[in-house]
C-alpha cells in the first residue's frame, strides 16, 4: 500500500462507508486475549519477542507476502533441460522470505534453544501470530520444530542434524548437511493404502552392507509428503524386525541427490503456498533412527509435538478471522447504524469472541504443559493436546465461515483474507490424527495413563466453587471416566466434553465474569444453540466485546 491515500472521489460516485485499511497493526499488542494468556502461562519475558513478531507479521509488507505466496504457487520441476532428474519444487520469493522471517524469530527451534521454562508457550504464541499472516509456511516450520525429540532419540544419526537445526537459519538451496547454515525437516508416513493405520505401510528398508550400521536403502512410496524441498525427512518403512523410523536426507553423505522421486504435487483445497507431494523411494539412501521395529515409538514423539502446532495455528486463523470481522463491523454502517452497534451483529461477534478466548486460553495452557518438567505435566500434555486438537479444529471452519459472513459479500472475495482462511480451516483437523483417530487416541490415553486423568482432574478442580453447573458437570464426567472405559462409539463425545470442561475451568479462573458466565451458560449448561450469535438474554455482550476493542 502506498503512503498516498487512495482516491475516494471517483467519476460517478464517492467511495464511502467502507472500513479503513486493516494492515499496519501489531497483531500481538492488539490481541488482549492472546497477550494475557501468553504472559500468564509463559511469564513477562515473552512480551518483547511477541510484540516484535506481532509488529512484523501485522505489517502491510508481511501480510502482502502471505497473499503473494498463496497466489504464485509452487511448481514441480522433475527434469532439467537435458532430461536429467532433479525433482525440485520452485517457490515464489515471498515464500522464501516468509520462511526466512519465521526461522529468524526461532519459531522452529525456540523450545530447544532457549532452555527457558516458557519456551513452548513462546513457540505456540509465535506460531499463532505468524499463521495470521501466512499458514502454509507453518507446516515445514512446525515439522522442523517437532522433529527434535525424534532426532534426540536417534543418537549418533540425529546428532549432526540437531546441530544444524537448533540455532539454524533458513538456507534454502540444496547442499550437503555440513555446508548448511540451517535446515528444515519434513515427514513422510502416509501411504496410498493406509495413512492413519501406518502399520499398513508397504515401503521396505534393506540394510546396506558395508556402509555403516545405520545405512539402509528404501523401496516404496509415500502418498503425502509436504515440504518436499526439506533437507531431511522422517519416514517409516518395514525392516527385518518390523516398522522402523528412518532419516532420509535430500543430499546423501556422499554429496549426491538422493533418489527421492517427486511424482507430482497435490492440488489442494487450501494451504497453497506449501507444496505437498507424492514421492517414491527408488533405492533411496536412509539412516535408521532408534532401533529396528520401534519406528512408531520414535515418530510418535514428533506427532505429539506437531499437534501443539495444529492448535496454535488454529487460534491464529480464528484470531485473524475475528479481527477482520470486528474491523469490518466497526467501519461499516447499515440501516443507520454501525454494524457493530446492531444488536444481532453484537451477539454474533460476542459469541465468536467467547469461542476465540476459550480457544486461546486452552492453547496457551496446553503449551505450558509442554514446558513442564514433571511426569504429571507431560501426561496432561498428551491428553490435553489431543482433546484440544479434536475440539478446536472441529470448531474452526464454522467459526471462520461465520466471520466471513460478517463482511457480507466483501468476505467472499479473494482480495479479503477470509477465503484463504476458510480453505485452510479444515486442514488441522485432518493431519496429525484425523478427528476419529485422535478421539480414539484419547480413549487409549484415558485407559493406559492414569497420571493423565489425575492431572486433568486436578486442572478442573482448580475452578471448583465458582459455577455450580460447571462443578456438577465436571464431577459427573470424572465419575464416568472412573467407572468404566468409554466405548469407541462415544469417543467423539468424550473428546468434546474433555475439551469443553477444560476450557471452562480456564475461562472461569482467568477471564472477567461476563466472559466466564456466558461461556458456562452456553457451552456447559446447554443454553447455547446451534449457530453463533444465539446467546441468552442475560449475557453481557458489551463486556465481552470490550475485550476485542483493539481490533
Ligand atoms: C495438505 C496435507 C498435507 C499432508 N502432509 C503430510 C506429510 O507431510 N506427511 C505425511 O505423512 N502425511 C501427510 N498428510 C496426510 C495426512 O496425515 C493423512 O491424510 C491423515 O493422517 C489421514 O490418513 P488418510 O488420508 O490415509 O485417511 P484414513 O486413514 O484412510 O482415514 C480416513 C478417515 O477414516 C477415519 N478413521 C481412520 N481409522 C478409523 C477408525 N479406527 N475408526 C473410525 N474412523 C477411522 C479417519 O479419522 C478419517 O476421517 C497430509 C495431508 C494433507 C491433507
Amino acid at each position: 500500500m502506498s503512503v498516498y491515500a487512495p482516491a475516494t472521489r471517483l467519476t460517478t460516485h464517492e467511495v464511502i462507508n467502507q472500513p479503513g485499511e486493516f494492515g499496519g497493526r501489531n497483531l500481538y499488542t492488539t490481541d488482549l486475549v492472546l497477550r494475557e494468556a501468553s504472559l500468564r502461562e509463559g511469564g513477562n519475558s515473552l512480551e518483547a519477542p511477541l510484540a516484535a513478531l506481532g509488529e512484523l507479521v501485522g505489517s502491510e509488507r508481511v501480510l502482502d507476502l502471505g497473499a503473494q505466496a498463496n497466489r504464485q504457487l509452487p511448481e514441480l520441476t522433475t527434469f532439467d533441460r537435458y532430461g536429467r532428474r532433479i525433482d525440485e519444487v520452485r517457490f515464489h520469493p515471498a515464500y522464501h522470505e516468509l520462511m526466512r522471517l519465521a526461522m529468524e524469530h526461532g519459531i522452529h527451534d525456540l523450545p530447544w534453544r532457549a532452555q527457558e521454562p516458557s519456551s513452548h508457550v513462546a513457540h505456540a504464541a509465535m506460531l499463532a501470530l505468524f499463521t495470521q499472516a501466512e499458514a502454509g509456511t507453518m507446516c515445514p516450520i512446525n515439522m522442523t520444530y517437532a522433529v527434535v525429540p525424534a532426532l534426540r532419540a536417534g543418537g549418533e544419526v540425529g546428532a549432526p542434524w540437531l546441530a544444524k537445526l537448533v540455532g539454524g537459519r533458513y538456507d534454502a538451496p540444496l547442499a550437503p548437511l555440513a555446508q548448511k547454515r540451517g535446515i528444515t525437516m519434513g515427514m513422510a508416513m502416509t501411504e496410498k493404502q493406509g495413512g492413519s493405520d501406518v502399520r499398513a505401510n508397504t515401503t521396505r528398508a534393506h540394510r546396506l552392507e558395508g556402509s555403516g550400521s545405520h545405512a539402509y536403502r528404501l523401496v516404496g512410496h509415500k502418498w503425502f509428503c509436504s515440504a518436499p524441498m526439506s533437507d531431511g525427512f522422517l519416514t517409516l518403512a518395514y525392516a527385518d524386525r518390523g516398522l522402523s523410523c528412518f532419516l532420509v536426507p535430500r543430499i546423501t553423505p556422499a554429496g549426491e541427490r538422493n533418489t527421492i522421486a517427486i511424482m507430482r504435487l497435490k492440488d489442494k483445497l487450501g494451504n497453497k503456498s506449501n507444496a505437498s507431494s507424492e514421492i517414491e523411494y527408488h533405492d533411496t539412501y536412509a539412516e535408521l533412527l532408534g532401533e529396528e521395529g520401534r519406528g512408531v515409538n520414535v515418530i510418535i514423539e514428533m506427532v505429539h509435538h506437531t499437534r501443539l502446532g495444529t492448535i496454535a495455528g488454529t487460534i491464529g486463523m480464528m484470531r485473524m478471522a475475528l479481527a477482520q470481522a470486528v474491523h469490518h463491523a466497526s467501519g461499516r454502517s447499515a440501516f443507520q447504524k454501525k454494524l457493530i452497534d446492531q444488536p444481532v451483529m453484537r451477539a454474533v461477534l460476542a459469541d465468536l469472541a467467547l469461542e476465540y478466548e476459550a480457544a486461546a486460553l486452552l492453547t496457551m495452557r496446553v503449551a505450558r504443559a509442554f514446558d513442564g518438567r514433571d511426569e504429571s505435566q507431560r501426561a496432561f500434555a498428551r491428553l490435553a493436546v489431543a482433546a484440544s486438537k479434536y475440539w478446536l479444529t472441529k470448531r474452526n471452519p464454522n467459526f471462520v465461515y461465520e466471520c466471513m459472513e460478517c463482511l457480507g459479500g466483501a468476505g467472499y472475495v479473494e482480495e479479503s483474507p477470509l477465503p484463504r482462511l476458510f480453505r485452510e480451516s479444515p486442514l488441522n483437523a485432518i493431519w496429525e490424527g484425523s478427528g476419529n483417530v485422535i478421539a480414539l487416541d484419547i480413549l487409549r490415553t484415558l485407559t493406559r495413563e492414569p497420571a493423565a486423568v489425575t492431572a486433568y482432574a486436578a486442572e478442573l478442580e482448580l475452578a471448583y466453587g465458582a459455577h455450580r453447573v460447571f462443578d456438577q458437570s465436571a464431577v459427573a464426567f470424572l465419575d464416568e471416566l472412573a467407572r468404566a472405559p468409554i466405548a469407541e462409539a462415544e469417543a467423539r463425545a468424550c473428546a468434546e466434553r474433555l475439551a469443553l470442561l477444560l476450557q471452562a475451568s480456564l475461562v472461569i479462573r482467568h477471564t472477567p465474569s461476563a466472559v466466564a458466565d456466558a461461556f458456562v451458560a452456553t457451552r456447559i449448561a446447554g443454553q447455547g444453540r446451534q449457530t453463533f450469535g444465539t446467546l441468552p438474554r442475560a449475557v453481557d455482550v458489551s463486556a465481552i466485546l470490550a475485550r476485542q476493542a483493539a481490533c
